[in-house]
């Protein structure tokens, strides 16, 4: 009986969950990967600007039903690619949420030829037909359990902390 490994988009959109896990917004907990060749080359979940308040810390500041002090994983992701001169040319985007049609644009802009999602949301009409007239791939990706036990061994693995109350 051979172990099975566990297959790349499972990989890469268990990375995405991951990341989701430090959003700082309370609306919508979301996670990007961008990965070129098989490899990780940016990762981010929404939040702030760096040096602003946190949703979780000061409520959201909404605008027209919008929470507007975010900038959403996908971006983030991107912008990390602009910071330290990544090229995101033919790569693709493990999301956790389809991507709003900003991101959606820039997305495409970026040169990023495959979106893969785990959960619809509110999936854009305009997005859409901007990503079929690019040529972009979509994908939604379903997480198989089976290769996310061995993130809870069971109470008895000596990897986690004891169970806390508060934090
Ligand atoms: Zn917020
Ligand atoms: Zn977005």
């Amino acid at each position: 009986m051979s172990y099975k490994r566990i297959p790349w988009n499972q990989y890469f959109m268990g990375q995405s969950v991951l990341l989701s896990l430090r959003s700082t917004c309370e609306r919508l907990e979301v996670g990007a990967v961008i990965v070129r060749d098989k490899r990780v080359i940016a990762g981010g979940y929404n939040g702030s600007v760096s040096g602003d308040t946190h949703c979780i810390d000061d409520g959201c500041y909404v605008v027209d039903d919008h929470c507007v002090r975010t900038i959403h994983a996908e971006m983030n992701a991107i912008l990390q690619c602009a910071k330290f001169g990544i090229s995101t040319e033919g790569a693709e985007i493990y999301v956790t949420h389809f991507p709003c049609l900003a991101c959606t644009k820039m997305i495409l802009q970026a040169g990023i030829k495959k979106i893969y999602h785990l959960e619809d949301y509110h999936n854009n009409e305009y997005g859409l037909k901007l990503i079929s007239a690019v040529g972009v791939k979509v994908e939604k990706v379903k997480l198989s359990r089976k290769y996310f036990d061995k993130l809870t061994f069971g109470e008895n693995d000596e990897s986690f902390l004891p169970e806390i109350n508060e934090e």
